[in-house]
């Protein structure tokens, strides 16, 4: 599986995997222009999993998804390998909260889908060594109905791998999930990394999820949203359970989830909509 890994993190010295530079984004809406997202910087390095965290509303899928190059940016720009991302790519993988699975195809023909839109030929070896590994290994005949919620979000991340994406972006892909089928799929995307590499953006409600998967916790304040501080997750890997346990953890856990908690009260105090341009004069 390091096939792509000298790829990947060859130029990592020279720059950052994923750029994002002053992203802003405003929603045209009936009611008005809202500001989701408001001069936004970031920078993910190659090689690394940084994981997005914020009261709900302030932006994070907004600015997932302009990392993607699913949705346009009011102004500003991400970057891939120093290349703008105007539009869908390969390079960049997607995982969202629901499978997204097409319920009519089983479960080879789901991950066999995008490749035949794109009338590209799959590479079977390692769509099965991924299935292997997360366990669904002889489910390829299976229909999603078939499958529980963990095994297709499972079959999610290979759909979202197969493309061997030197990018995964997920938006909370385990939140539908009960704790524990959550920790074993935590273990189960660090197993993946350890082995690829991959360059993991996550945006998560859980902050224990986001400290046992990251190199860097990014805090997002209310909406609208911009970069309130970016936390290092200084934990060796790959990581244990009885890491987890540690007064380190719990302190950062609740350094996290007081910055949220603040973020969350100052919502109201904050402009929402964005200010009309002046006329001139
Ligand atoms: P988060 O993922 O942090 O919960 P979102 O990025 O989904 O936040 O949304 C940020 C803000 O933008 C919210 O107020 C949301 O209602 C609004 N919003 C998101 N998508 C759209 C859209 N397509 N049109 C209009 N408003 C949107
Ligand atoms: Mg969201």
């Amino acid at each position: 599986m390091g096939a792509n890994r000298e790829g990947r993190l060859s130029g990592a010295a020279s720059q950052p995997k994923l750029r994002v530079r002053d992203a802003t984004k405003v929603y045209n809406t009936r009611s008005g222009d809202l500001l989701a997202i408001d001069s936004c910087s970031l920078d993910i390095r190659a090689g690394e999993i940084v994981s997005i965290v914020g009261p709900s509303g302030c932006g994070k899928t907004t600015l997932l998804w302009s990392m993607s190059g699913l949705h346009k940016l009011t102004s500003g720009q991400v970057l891939l390998d120093g290349a703008p991302v105007d539009g869908p790519s390969p390079e960049i993988g997607m995982v969202f909260q629901d499978a997204n699975l097409l319920p009519w195809r089983n479960l080879d023909a789901n991950i066999n889908f995008p490749f035949e839109i794109k009338g590209t030929k799959p590479d079977r070896a390692w769509i099965d060594d991924l299935l292997q590994r997360v366990g669904l290994g002889g489910f390829g005949g299976r229909f999603p109905r078939e499958l529980s919620g963990g095994m297709q979000q499972r079959a999610a991340l290979v759909r979202a791998l197969s493309f061997k994406p030197s990018v995964l972006l997920m938006d909370e892909p385990f939140g539908a999930l009960d704790a524990f089928t959550r920790e074993e799929m935590n273990q189960m995307v660090e197993e993946i990394w350890l082995d690829t590499r991959t360059t993991i953006v996550l945006i998560t409600h859980s902050i224990e999820e986001a400290i046992f998967l990251s190199d860097r916790i990014v805090v997002m304040s209310a909406r609208p949203g911009r970069v309130a501080s970016i936390h290092e997750v200084p934990f060796p890997r790959p990581r244990s359970l009885e890491i987890m346990a540690t007064r380190e953890v719990f302190d950062l856990t609740n350094t996290i989830k007081m910055e949220i908690i603040g973020e969350q009260q100052s919502r109201y105090a904050r402009p929402s909509i964005a200010q009309p341009a002046q006329p001139s004069v």
